[in-house]
């Protein structure tokens, strides 16, 4: 799904005086404190940030201007954003008080971390070392009616060492925004402390309150919620998830990723992986080929800083037009009429001259008489606010389509595989879909799938119980559906989501935009779409969550579909994103005025998914003791944010599948600032490799549900 909240799942709570988990003396923990980073970043630069934000307003204007946010929580005195951020946009909003708390990444942060990995892989080889690839708060002075208080969540759980307790709770006294709840712990020893809770609106419409989850000395035995109305309510937390990982058999084969895989990594590492095991693997070829890495050709005619005309070519810049030049000249005499002549690989434009010999012709009389002259050749358009500007003599100014990778990163259309994986690939056996990179810039995601795939295949052999998992499953595995905006992020702009396909017209195709085109392609299926009138996605072309022409009007969206509906037998799909630590499942979507969601499964199916998920968040658990948190496993629009026409909805409202999405790439405690820290898109690549085995681990359980289900269901 990942990562552009549309609505900002925070109440108006903008005024609560301090939330910060309030730690008894007893404790050892020290309170959490906002520790204010300097960064330097230049005006047209731009950084992933985690922000402190004083209040609601803020964030707010951000989702109207279309920033490129990933998430935003309420923190104590206010809100933490993840986004992405120019230095421009971060200087205006340093002076309206926020404040960066921590850069997650740098645009050349993912290039310098993928070098690093191979570097570090081809050091391994060269030592001789096997490469692994074998094997607000105002006083309440209303007359205030006592409320009723539910704890909806009470949980406990250990991380890295430390103990947490995760809660929400939710008050009868809905409307009242001014109900405050706090809630106090108690451990065994008799420790007791407490934390704030704060009130979580979506849509105008109440839902709970909440905290992330605080850091406790010990095991609490004991919660009590009381709120500021009168109201209280006790709970004994249980522990999360409470279900045992499973145990990992002796001589069991893991870890076959080592380091960040760009596209020809992913169809290299398919190829071996069919190569190696014939008897148990299928490419599938999917049937809608993508545009390509590729853009047409651009050059700016004029003077771009104050009056100048796009030029644009037809084609793509790869199909002969980088390299064109164009050019203005002044005719030397009165009176002339523009002219434009278009040989040997140079456009020349020729401008009208007055009586005097001045010359007359504005961007507009270029930009219409070169797309009138050359249709078949040429776009060109006014650049945006230059309209009506005198054109000067320029040029000659090489037409290029801007991308940076080398020659060896194909530009044709790019077909994109999957992995099929069993022992009876026909249908007659229940089948599973793990799909990533839908977003272009999440690049651990990837290699979560691909260590899924070769676990199985390496272990077949070995392991009984992978043995009868391949008997008994159909595996489906799309390592990297966007494949074309990921060359773009690994070769060109590290934050790119979508693809490439760009359906922006007039000046808003100035190259200035190249790294803002495209569509989004989890919002580009079909159920409860932004065309239905749902709330997450967009129409503006250069918008983070653009929904495309129409819906499944991208060919990743259609193969991902196609997959699906060719193979009736899928029951269970996983898709994999990109960061903050998530496991959901549908309804991903609801309109606005009411919030409306798509329909809610059955109380059976929600218990299916919440007891599968269970699992599967303790397999995760199993590997290096990341726990997702219960806050964050659910229903998308409830504990994410509502992203019209994504595929996990398309899958279970149009085909009958249990759909699930991973934000791998959990948020990491910090123990010196007592703080959560986001991990971002492209970490140093050891975090990285620590999403893939651990949700690798997940994916693995996933299968282990489907055998339960189908031998259940049969
Ligand atoms: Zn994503």
């Amino acid at each position: 799904m990942s990562k552009r909240r549309i609505v900002v799942p925070i109440a108006v709570a903008a005024l609560v005086v301090s939330a910060v988990a309030a730690i008894s003396p007893t404790s050892t923990a020290a309170p959490p404190t906002t520790k204010p980073v300097v960064v330097q970043l230049a005006a047209g630069d731009s950084a992933l940030l985690r922000l402190a934000v004083p209040n609601r307003a803020m964030i707010d204007t951000l989702v109207a201007q279309g920033a490129d946010l990933t998430s935003a929580r309420a923190d104590g005195s206010g809100y933490l954003v993840d986004g992405v951020f120019t230095g421009a946009e971060l200087a205006a909003l340093q002076a309206q008080g926020a404040q960066v708390t921590q850069v997650i990444e740098r645009p050349g942060d993912g290039q310098s971390r993928y070098q690093a990995s191979v570097a570090a892989e081809q050091a391994r080889i060269a030592a001789g070392l096997r490469p692994k690839v074998a094997g607000a708060n105002i006083p309440d002075t209303a007359a205030a009616n006592t409320d009723t208080l539910h704890f909806l969540q009470a949980y406990w759980w250990t991380s890295g060492g430390q103990t947490f307790v995760g809660t929400q709770v939710a008050t009868t006294a809905t409307d009242d925004p001014n109900a405050e709840i706090t809630v106090s712990w108690r451990t065994a020893d008799g420790t007791t402390g407490s934390y704030q809770l704060q009130r979580f609106v979506d849509d105008n419409e109440y839902q709970y309150h909440f905290a992330n989850p605080q850091p406790v000395p010990a095991q609490p035995v004991q919660l009590t919620a009381t709120s500021s109305l009168g109201g209280t309510a006790n709970a004994t937390p249980s522990k999360w998830p409470g279900v045992s990982p499973p145990p990992t058999p002796t001589g069991y084969q893991k870890d076959f990723i080592s380091a960040y895989m760009n596209p020809e990594d992913v169809k290299a590492r398919i190829k071996r992986l069919a190569k190696q095991y014939p008897n148990l693997v299928d490419v599938i070829n999917l049937p809608n080929q993508t545009q390509g890495y590729r853009r047409t050709a651009t050059a700016y005619l004029g003077d771009p800083a104050t009056a100048a005309v796009i030029v644009e070519s037809v084609k793509f810049g790869d199909q002969g037009m980088n390299g064109v030049q164009v050019k203005s000249v002044d005719p030397g005499a009165a009176n002339k009429p523009m002219k434009a002549s278009y040989k040997d690989r140079v456009l020349t434009v020729s401008l009208a001259t007055d009586a005097g010999g001045a010359i007359v012709s504005t961007t507009d009389d270029v930009a219409a008489f070169i797309a009138a002259k050359y249709p078949q050749t040429f776009h060109a358009y006014v650049r945006n606010g230059q309209s009506g500007k005198v054109m000067a003599v320029s040029g000659p100014t090489r037409m290029t389509d801007g991308l940076m990778a080398s020659a060896g990163v194909p530009r044709k259309p790019w077909t994109v595989q999957a992995l099929r994986i069993g022992v009876h690939r026909d249908g007659s056996r229940i089948g599973v879909l793990a799909y990533s990179q839908e977003h272009a810039r999440e690049w651990a995601t990837p290699l979560v799938t691909l260590e899924f795939a070769e676990r199985l295949l390496a272990n077949y052999a070995t392991d009984p119980e992978t043995h009868q998992m391949l008997e008994d499953v159909d595996v489906f595995v799309i390592p990297t559906v966007n494949v074309d905006g990921a060359n773009y992020s690994f070769n060109d702009y590290n934050f790119q989501r979508k693809n490439m396909d760009d359906y922006c017209t007039g000046a808003n195709r100035d190259p200035a935009n190249r790294n803002r085109w495209g569509v989004d392609v989890n919002r580009n299926y079909d159920v409860g779409s932004f065309f239905d009138g749902y709330v997450g996605g967009s129409a503006n072309c250069l918008g983070e969550t653009a929904s495309g022409t129409a819906e499944l009007s991208e060919p990743e969206s259609r193969n991902v579909i196609w997959l699906a509906q060719q193979h009736p037998n899928i029951k269970f799909a996983m898709n994999v994103h990109s960061y903050g630590g998530y496991f959901m499942w549908p309804p991903g979507a609801y309109k606005a005025d009411g919030r409306i969601t798509l329909p809610r499964p059955s109380i059976d199916e929600s218990a299916q998914f919440l007891a599968a998920a269970r699992q599967i968040v303790s397999a995760i658990a199993g590997e290096r003791g990341t726990v997702t948190w219960p806050a964050q496993t659910g229903p998308v629009c409830d504990v994410l944010y509502s992203a019209a026409g994504n595929s996990a909805d398309e899958l279970y409202y149009e085909d009958g599948i249990f759909a699930w999405d991973f934000e791998v790439g959990n948020d990491l405690w910090n123990a010196q600032t007592q703080q959560w820290d986001g991990v971002g898109f492209q970490p140093a690549y050891p975090e990285a490799h620590g999403e893939a085995m651990e949700y690798a681990s997940g994916l693995v359980q996933l299968v282990r549900v489907a055998q339960q289900y189908a031998a259940a269901n049969s």
